[in-house]
């Protein structure tokens, strides 16, 4: 009898690999229950052991990635041993973010401060968990059998946990609304059902890679296939020659995606760590001032104490006013319906007006009335408008003029408001409309700017179907355009709005 002691070298590593990425779910698994019930029964002590057991997981992917990496080295994998490697690298990523994902629970139990959500809440949070487990355990489960057909319903069981998250996020920002929560909590708990939906995303993502080491399929696949039987249809041919031929260069294509994938997710850590240091600078200064406060003797100037706090909690409540926003901006569509741009520019310019007084500066529009109208939602429109209105004035010196500019083109229409202020460098142009980014941070926070209006913009133009540019002179000026499509009105269903 003869063996084949390269294969059995394999087989062995291969099952290693398996085996501790079972055990990795399955420490996934138990975290979700764990943190959980921190949550609800906020326990710091426990959601704080729970952080510092997410090392173990830590651990064991990193001995995975050593092993998969060591297999493809050593053992040249071909074919079916070769898509294993692969989807395990993925798979390995995915379960490690999820347990990540449940230290980023545990930590927002500290931040929490022992605070107490409304029943609603508490009880969609309970429900994101239990469909997150779901996910998590049928992902192991499909993985551990090679189930390809459980492996492809994972993701109709993702859409569940996307249903409750749109909920969930909803009711919390309806509870904001009511003023039933502060601040700090409202952040920490978008934050939190976040978590949890990104853990429905990953388990996902390992259905998929199951679907992968069974059948070859990947989501790429599945696209040209639709492609591949929409051109047939149509008796189209489909450009790309190499369609139908082997795709040699998956491996390859495979990995550099799991590339991307750390890009987006340092991305986000970014964002995190970004929010938590623009919150860090005015919550310090309110608890200074507030300690001062208490301290401060009668002849000590408690009026301009009080104007200075009260003017960090503002701007703590815009930051978290408008990452509020761009959460609604990234998770619904517009509400639409037919507006008159002349309206939305009178309204905008309301708003404005009074910062622009303040500033002794001269606000006027012309091109209006245009007669133009656009399908969109009021609220955010009007918001991209003033965020632009709000910065000419900002970054203008006294005395000068913004104008906010109507011009109709051929379908579209074009708000533009220009201004003569300090201008903005070209280089800095590309970055200005990243999150947190300042050309002059010193005078953004001076002028009560919180880093974000412009990505606001650029998510309400793309929500509509538009577009936003800016041109810029140092020490001259700038200008930005704000693009609608235009609709005529009884081109759609919505009626016209009323001048609410
Ligand atoms: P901020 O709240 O800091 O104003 P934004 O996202 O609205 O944040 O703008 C990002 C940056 O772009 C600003 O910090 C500023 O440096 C620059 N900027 C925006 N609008 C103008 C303008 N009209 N003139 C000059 N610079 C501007």
């Amino acid at each position: 009898m003869t063996t084949n002691p390269t294969r059995t070298n394999l087989n062995e590593r291969l099952d290693s690999i398996r085996r501790d990425l079972l055990t990795m779910n399955q420490m996934v698994s138990d975290r979700i229950d764990e943190v959980t019930t921190a949550l609800l029964e906020r326990d710091v002590g426990k959601a704080d052991q729970l952080i510092t057991d997410d090392d173990n997981i830590d651990l064991i992917a990193q001995g995975v990635e050593d092993t998969c990496i060591d297999t493809l080295i050593r053992e040249q994998p071909v074919a079916g041993d070769l898509r294993a490697i692969i989807a395990a690298l993925h798979m390995n990523s995915d379960i490690e973010r999820n347990g990540d994902l449940t230290t980023n629970i545990a930590k927002a139990v500290g931040r929490m401060q022992g605070s107490k959500p409304e029943d609603r809440i508490r009880d969609l949070i309970l429900r994101m968990a239990e469909q997150a487990k779901i996910l998590t355990i049928e992902s192991g489960k499909a993985y551990e059998h090679l189930d390809e057909e459980l492996a492809a319903k994972i993701d109709s069981m993702d859409d569940v946990l996307d249903d409750l998250h749109r909920t969930y996020i909803q009711t919390v920002i309806n509870s904001a609304r009511h003023g039933e929560l502060e601040a700090h909590e409202t952040l920490q708990l978008a934050m939190i059902g976040r978590f949890y939906e990104r853990i429905g995303d990953h388990a996902e993502n390992v259905g998929e890679r199951i679907r992968y080491i069974v059948t070859g399929w990947t989501p790429e696949n599945a696209g040209a296939e639709r492609a591949r039987a929409r051109a047939a249809a149509e008796g189209t041919s489909i450009e790309r020659s190499d369609l139908d031929a082997p795709n040699t260069g998956r491996g390859l294509a495979i990995i550099d995606s799991i590339a991307e994938e750390r890009r987006i997710d340092a991305t986000r850590r970014d964002f995190v760590a970004n929010v938590s240091h623009e919150l860090k600078t005015p919550i310090g200064a309110i608890s200074l001032l507030a300690e001062t406060l208490a301290d401060a003797g009668p002849d000590d100037d408690r009026d301009r104490l009080t104007r200075h706090l009260n003017r960090e909690v503002k701007r703590v409540e815009s930051i978290i006013d408008d990452l509020l926003e761009l959460t609604r901006l990234e998770e619904f569509e517009p509400e639409r319906e037919l507006l008159s741009v002349d309206e939305l520019v009178h309204q905008a310019v309301d708003v404005a007006r009074g910062l622009a007084d303040a500033r002794g500066i001269e606000l006027a529009i012309v091109g209006v009335p245009s007669g133009t109208h656009v399908n969109g939602e009021r609220r955010q429109i009007t918001r991209a408008m003033v965020n632009l209105i709000d910065n000419a004035i900002r970054y203008s010196e006294s005395e000068s003029q913004v104008t906010v500019s109507v011009d109709e083109i051929t379908d579209a229409v074009d708000v533009s408001v220009a201004d003569s202020g300090v201008g903005i460098a070209r280089p800095e142009l590309e970055r200005i409309f990243e999150r947190f980014y300042r050309v002059d941070p010193a005078r953004s926070r001076e002028t009560g700017g919180t880093g974000l209006g412009l990505s606001i913009v650029r998510h309400v133009a793309d929500n509509h179907d538009g577009k936003v540019v800016v041109e810029s002179k140092v020490g001259s000026g700038t200008t930005f355009t704000i693009q609608f499509p235009t609709t005529q009105p009884g081109e759609n269903d919505a009626p016209p709005a009323s001048d609410a």
